[in-house]
């Protein structure tokens, strides 16, 4: 289990976990688990797990403790994380990483990288957001392929999602201040933390999160 390579990105919404979380699981070859990409794959399949979710996703509130930590030590058994896993939307509460950690057992989480943006800047990130409902691209409003709401790379439809919308966005950022932030401090306490200025261009973030995990001797 100590060799896993386990990285727990914290951000708040808007920060660009998900683009980042994706580039690290390209760099070192392990699978990107976003807790809020299987919970919105459930919704669209309408299956009983999006039917029972749904809602909540909607309102940007959170699902619970128990069915989140469910979804992922269900994911873990899955081979292609026998070499560890990058962590994007969880743990989201201290009840959730304390479960990671047993979960986990010897070796745990390697590192927990903070990507740090300012609350002004993610909610303008987050209202000019736009994703393809079929293959997840992300756009900003000033490009012009989500201007045509027409996907670029599968030419789904561009949309924004339920939950980017004003009203949700802010009981997002309360309930990342309230449940999530303190996990910081969680991480902070194990020495295991680590912050990257998310406010960069994508490739330079990048760059700064290789560098935190090979600091660490971890790559
Ligand atoms: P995200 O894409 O990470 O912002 O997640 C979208 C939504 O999925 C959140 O607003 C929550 O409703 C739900 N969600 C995702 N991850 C978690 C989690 N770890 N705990 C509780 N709810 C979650």
């Amino acid at each position: 289990m100590s060799s896993r390579l386990i990285l727990v990105v914290l951000g708040k919404q808007g920060a660009g976990k998900g683009t980042q979380c994706k580039r690290l699981a390209a760099d070192f070859a392990i699978p990107h688990v976003s807790t809020g990409d299987i919970l919105r794959a459930a919704v669209k399949e309408q299956n009983a797990l999006g039917q029972q979710v749904k809602a909540v996703l909607d309102a940007g509130a959170l699902v619970s403790d128990d069915l989140v930590i469910a979804l992922v030590a269900d994911r873990f058994t899955q081979a292609d994380a026998a070499g560890g896993a990058v962590l994007d939307g969880f743990p989201r509460t201290l009840a959730q990483a304390q479960a990671l950690d047993t979960l986990l057992g010897d070796g745990g989480v390697s590192l927990c990288i903070n990507l740090d943006v300012s609350t002004v800047r993610v909610v303008e990130r987050l209202s000019a957001r736009r994703v393809c409902q079929e293959c997840g691209a992300i756009y900003q409003v000033n490009d012009i392929s989500a201007i045509s709401e027409s996907c670029e790379n599968c030419s789904g439809d561009v949309i924004q999602r339920a939950d980017d919308q004003p009203e949700a966005i802010t009981r997002r950022l309360d309930a990342y201040e309230r449940d999530t932030a303190p996990l910081v401090e969680y991480y902070r306490d194990k020495n295991l933390l680590a912050t990257v200025d998310g406010d960069q261009s994508v490739d330079a973030v990048n760059a700064d999160l290789l560098a935190v995990i090979s600091a660490r001797g971890l790559a």
